[in-house]
């Protein structure tokens, strides 16, 4: 799977499933092991939103601070490549930076 995170919005697509309306961020990537398993959904225009499977489970945190940690997470993902989730097949998938710079959508 390729992310194509030239263009604003961005646009995910999953080589075996095609676009995708969001990609799935673990939390564990940022919160260590108090989000291990907990999986945030990283949207186009770039905001964030916890996963309803562990929304449970996050209701109990700040919630707060911890979605600005997954936003702030999210944009660092998409402008240095790292990986992300496919939310369909669950493969673990590299995003590419193909050009060093900051994204206009993440700058709000
Ligand atoms: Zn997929």
């Amino acid at each position: 799977m390729k992310i194509k995170n030239m263009s604003k919005p961005l646009e995910f697509n999953c080589e075996d499933c095609g676009d995708l309306d969001y990609v799935l961020i673990n939390g564990y990537d940022f919160g260590d092991r108090l989000l291990e398993g907990v999986m945030f959904r990283g949207f186009p225009d770039g905001h964030v939103e916890i996963d309803p499977e562990g929304a449970e489970y996050f209701k109990d945190l700040n919630q707060k601070k911890w979605l600005k940690e997954a936003k702030r997470h999210f944009a660092e993902v998409m402008e240095m490549g790292d990986e992300v989730t496919c939310p369909k097949c669950k493969d673990d998938v590299a995003v590419l930076a193909e050009r060093w710079f900051r994204l206009d959508i993440f700058q709000k």
